[in-house]
Formats: structure tokens, C-alpha cells, sequence
């Protein structure tokens, strides 16, 4: 890698650029002292490092400088003496000799080595020192992967005429579905602003603002639990574009995915492929399917219609159990302790109980359950999942969610790689349902994603007699099984936009209370619009084969939401309580 830019006043080239090529050539460089070893009584090693990497500069045995001291260093470039050339370092085929050095400034003995060891120093530790951690090799990579990504989404989005607009960070409470974070208003004591969990209305108000196409790298902030994938605060590409269907959003933010991808692994992914939302819960059991691996799930409802066998009876269309089979291809040999754990696991997931059975030579089953199934049951269980002597099949008999979910969980579990672990597979999951089930105080339908998605103008009719069966324009993109973003087309119709609060709820009054500065606008000339938001933080951390996003994140919180650098969160003095008009409860009993 060159630095075409890197030469400054105290430096002609960067430490890791060095090559034969430079042979010969007088060089100042800037840096790390990365290490140091004497060489014979005269001479000493030092490996100098800096953000491109770490060059040998051999120098006086009496030059005193030590571990992380920051020196720079003027040499000839020349070749390592035969034998002694280090082909694991980029620079491995030269050093730098005959070196005078001038230490800019000391260091303190740094708490944990600044190389690949550090992977494993405990985390809290890690992030306490975050400035040395970022001086490894791991991060510099990880970061300047990063905004390769957000460069490469800048450009696809500006070359596809989308306009930069950004939006306010104090904003009023929105119905997204996250818990929000909230800061006290010093003017107004009692009242709060809210931290946007997403640019949501702002997005859809530049629409009806005629702003056409927006897109914004926006912050995002969410009062939610933390996670591998997730952060209180996390980037999303954020986009809305006017006068759209589903297809056309979905190309344009398929460009800016792709060209993200391209410029980190130089490979362009293919066209990427669609799905329904009903599909991926029945092959995959999922919405966020990891197309990585097979074992897809299958349906043997129809050959229990009219079952014996109490567990699978009820598998009709009137009672809607439905019963699915999970083939577990040469797996006939776990022993009773393992199905015992994979019946435990189904039933924490939900599932009434999971049957298993092994299937032997001559079309025959061992299982609890053989001796209950007819010989036309079991024959056609074997036609319709292929399992063959040696494999273990898995079948749950329960609601069509549950027994989706719970074998697409238990397709996870045994078959997933590691998130990062190639080939990438992307998918967009179209069709969501417009509401999901009740909520458990109001007993009315949730929104599915937000009430802002528009429904399927197929299902309009099933509106109020059907409300869950209703599919929204309502989509997600998801990578390796990891959910990198979703979108929607919105309503524009404040009529319709009226309807979905009241079936959520929430009354013509109380709507215009809490959204009326939002409903408003719509009166005034609203387009159809759409638009989508992905995490940059997971596509970044899959792109760079990270697991967890806080790799690929400069500063992030624990995984208990804290910063063990800054201390944050910390009390505040009384005296900024009472200008906000705050005072504090006592903590919860332990
Ligand atoms: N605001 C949504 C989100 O953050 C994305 C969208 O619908 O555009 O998930």
C-alpha cells in the first residue's frame, strides 16, 4: 500500500511502505518505538510503527528509547543481509540503517502489548485504553475499512442523485418501537427532547418538503440492550426517495450495498435475490435467513391430516398446526443426552415438545414416536424431507409460528458459521406483515416495523376483518443472517395513515397530540415516497470478518452500555439536577 499523501515536514514516507525500490534512498520516518533488541554490543533494532505498518531501523546501542516512546528517525534505506529478510512483514526485504533518531516524545510501559496479543486482553481493559488499542494493527485495519465503506455508500448515493440533508438530534418522542433516550429541557422543566432512533419523519417530511431523493449517514440512538450487533448509538445509511415503487428503492439502496461490499473485498456481489417474508419463515424459520448453509425446513402437515398420532393430531388448515421437518444429515448417532438437550432447547423456544427420529437402513425409523406412525405416514415423511439411513430428523407440530421459529432457531444452532465467515450471502426479505401480534396491555396489533409502512394494496379489503394477515411494502435486507437494515414504502394518504393508528390504538385525538406537527404536512401535497436504512456498523463488521460490531467502532460501550474510558455514564452534580428540574428517586431495592 502507498501513502501518496503522507509525506509532512517531519516525514518523507510512511513505515510500511518500504521496498526494495527505496534501496538507497535517505528517509525520514515517524512513529512507535514497536520494539527493541540489541544487536551485537554496538547496535540495536528498533521496530518503528505506524498506522501503515512497522519498518526495522537498526541504530546505536546508546540511542535510550523504549516501547510506544514516539521518535522520528532518519536512515538509508538498504537491504536486509541475506538470510535475515522477514517474509511476514511487508517491509520484511529492507531496513533502515545507519539511523539518527529524535525522540519527540516519551511513553509510559503501555498495560497490554500493541500487537495481535491484545486480541486476547480482557475487553473493559481494551476499551479503557482505547487510543493504544486503536494503534494495533487489528483497529487501523478496521477502521479505515470503515470509511472505505462510507465513502464508497457516499459516492453510490450521490451518483444516484440522492442530496446530503442532515436533521436535528433534539427532536420530540416518535412511536419507532425502540425505548429512546431523552434529555431534559432546562427551559421547559418536565418536558424532554428525544434522541432520534432514527431520522424517520424528518426523512419523510423532506419528501413532502420536494427534496426528491435524501440520504443522510445518519446516527442512530437506542435505549436498547446491548448486543454482538448492537450499540446504543449506531450509523445507518438512511435514504427516502419520492414518486417510487418497492423495486426502485430497492435498487438504488442494492447499489449502495454492493459498491460498500466492492471497495472492501474488490469482489462486486451479485444481483441480490428476493424473498417473501412468508417464504423465509417457512424455509428458514426466520425472517433474517442465512442463505450460508441448506437444511431447509419442510412441511409434512397435509401427511398428518388424519394422524393417529396425538402430537401431530390437529394438523388441519381449521385448528392451523402445522408440522414441519428439520433433516440433521448424519446425525442418526446422537445419543440421548444430546436429543435430550435439543428437545429442551425447542421447548424453551416455545415448542409443545420436539420429535425425533433416526432414520435406519430399509426405510425404517428408530424414535419414541415410530410406533405411532402408520407405515404411509412414515413412508411419505422420508419421500418429502430426502432424509436417508444415517440422519436425524427433527419435527415440531405446534402454531405455524411457533413451529416455524423453533426449528429455524434449531437450523441455527446446528448448522450456522460464524457471522463473517464468507461466501456473503445477501437477500432482501420483502412483504412483512403490516402488524404483528397483540400487545400484551392494549390487546391491539403492534406494528409490524413502524405505522408509517404502507399496506399491501392487495390486502386493503382484509384491513379491519383480518388486520395480522395484512402484508405492508415493507422490507429488509438481510446479510449472513444478520438484519443490515429495512425500509418501506410509506403512506402518503393521511386517511390511511388515520386508519393504521386507530387499528393501532392509538385515537384521531391522540394522534394528532403526538404526531399532529407529523400529520400536518401531509395535508399539504404529500408524494408517495419510500425509503430504507442499514446498519454501517454491521456491514462493516461483516466486511472486515468481525463478529462483533465493537471491533469496527472507534469508541463503543461495553456490553453493559458503558465506557470504561470516560467513566460515562456518571451522576451529575445537584446543581445541573435542579436547573433541569430533576430530582432523583432513590435507587431500587437490590
Ligand atoms: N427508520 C427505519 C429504521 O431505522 C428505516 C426506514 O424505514 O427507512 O429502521
Amino acid at each position: 500500500m502507498t501513502h501518496d499523501h503522507a509525506a509532512t515536514t517531519l516525514r518523507t514516507h510512511t513505515c510500511g511502505e518500504l521496498r526494495s525500490e527505496h534501496i538507497g534512498q535517505t528517509v525520514s520516518l515517524c512513529g512507535w518505538v514497536a520494539k527493541r533488541r540489541e544487536h551485537g554490543e554496538k547496535l540495536a533494532f528498533v521496530d518503528l510503527r505506524d498506522f501503515s505498518g512497522v519498518v526495522q531501523c537498526v541504530v546505536d546501542n546508546d540511542v535510550d528509547v523504549r516501547s510506544e516512546w514516539v521518535v522520528r528517525v532518519t536512515g538509508i534505506v538498504r537491504a536486509r543481509p541475506t538470510g535475515t529478510e522477514n517474509s511476514s512483514l511487508a517491509t520484511g526485504q529492507v531496513e533502515v540503517g545507519e539511523c539518527r533518531v529524535e525522540v519527540l516524545n516519551t511513553a509510559e510501559p503501555p498495560p497490554f502489548p500493541i500487537d495481535a496479543r491484545a486480541d486476547d486482553v480482557d475487553e473493559g481493559i481494551r476499551l479503557r485504553y482505547r487510543y493504544l488499542d486503536i494503534r494495533r494493527e487489528r483497529m487501523q485495519r478496521n477502521l479505515r475499512v470503515r470509511a472505505r465503506v462510507n465513502s464508497a455508500i457516499r459516492s453510490a448515493m450521490e451518483n444516484q442523485g440522492f442530496v446530503e440533508v442532515e436533521t436535528p438530534f433534539l427532536m420530540p418522542s416518535t412511536p419507532e418501537g425502540a425505548r429512546e433516550f431523552l434529555v431534559p429541557s432546562r427551559k421547559e422543566p418536565g418536558s424532554f427532547f428525544a434522541l432520534p432512533q432514527s431520522p424517520q419523519l424528518w426523512k419523510q417530511l423532506l419528501m413532502v418538503a420536494g427534496i426528491d431523493r435524501y440520504y443522510q449517514i445518519a446516527r442512530c440512538l437506542r435505549d436498547e440492550d446491548l448486543r454482538a450487533d448492537r450499540q446504543y448509538e449506531f450509523m445507518q445509511l438512511d435514504a427516502e426517495m419520492s414518486f417510487v415503487t418497492q423495486d426502485d428503492v430497492l435498487a438504488a439502496i442494492s447499489e449502495a450495498v454492493v459498491a460498500a461490499a466492492e471497495s472492501v473485498t474488490g469482489v462486486r456481489p451479485p444481483q441480490i435475490e428476493r424473498i417473501t417474508w412468508r417464504e423465509a419463515m417457512e424455509r428458514f424459520g426466520v425472517d433474517k435467513p442465512d442463505l450460508r448453509f441448506g437444511l431447509e425446513l419442510v412441511e409434512l402437515t397435509d401427511i398428518f391430516l388424519s394422524t393417529e398420532f396425538k402430537a401431530f393430531a390437529g394438523a388441519s388448515s381449521i385448528k392451523a398446526i402445522r408440522v414441519d421437518a428439520l433433516t440433521y444429515p448424519e446425525h442418526a448417532s446422537y445419543g440421548r443426552n444430546k436429543l435430550d438437550g435439543l428437545t429442551d432447547r425447542a421447548k424453551k423456544l416455545g415448542a409443545k415438545g420436539l420429535v425425533w427420529l433416526k432414520v435406519v437402513e430399509g426405510g425404517q425409523v428408530e424414535s419414541p414416536v415410530a410406533k405411532f406412525l402408520s407405515d404411509t405416514e412414515r413412508t411419505e415423511l422420508l419421500a418429502r424431507t430426502g432424509a436417508i439411513a444415517g440422519d436425524l430428523v427433527l419435527v415440531v407440530a405446534d402454531e405455524w409460528s411457533t413451529t416455524c421459529e423453533v426449528l429455524g432457531q434449531l437450523r441455527n444452532d446446528i448448522g450456522r458459521p460464524p457471522v463473517h465467515e464468507g461466501p456473503y450471502r445477501y437477500v432482501w426479505v420483502v412483504e412483512f406483515p403490516l402488524f404483528v401480534g397483540a400487545d400484551p396491555h392494549t390487546g391491539r396489533p403492534r406494528p409490524g416495523h413502524h405505522p408509517f409502512c404502507h399496506p399491501h394494496p392487495d390486502d386493503i379489503e382484509k384491513f379491519e376483518t383480518d388486520p395480522l394477515s395484512v402484508r405492508a411494502l415493507a422490507y429488509d435486507l438481510v446479510l449472513n443472517g444478520w438484519e443490515l437494515g429495512s425500509g418501506s414504502i410509506r403512506i402518503h394518504e393521511p386517511e390511511l395513515q388515520r386508519k393504521v393508528f386507530n387499528a393501532l390504538g392509538i385515537s384521531d385525538d391522540e394522534a394528532d397530540r403526538r404526531f399532529g406537527f407529523f400529520l400536518q404536512p401531509f395535508k399539504y401535497g404529500a408524494p408517495p415516497h419510500g425509503g430504507f436504512a442499514f446498519g454501517i456498523d454491521r456491514l462493516t463488521a461483516i466486511l472486515a470478518g468481525e463478529e462483533n460490531i465493537r471491533e469496527v467502532i472507534a469508541f463503543p460501550k461495553t456490553q453493559s452500555g458503558a465506557d470504561p474510558m470516560t467513566n460515562a455514564p456518571t451522576p451529575v452534580d445537584p446543581g445541573q439536577l435542579a436547573e433541569l428540574g430533576l430530582r432523583l428517586l432513590p435507587p431500587p431495592a437490590q
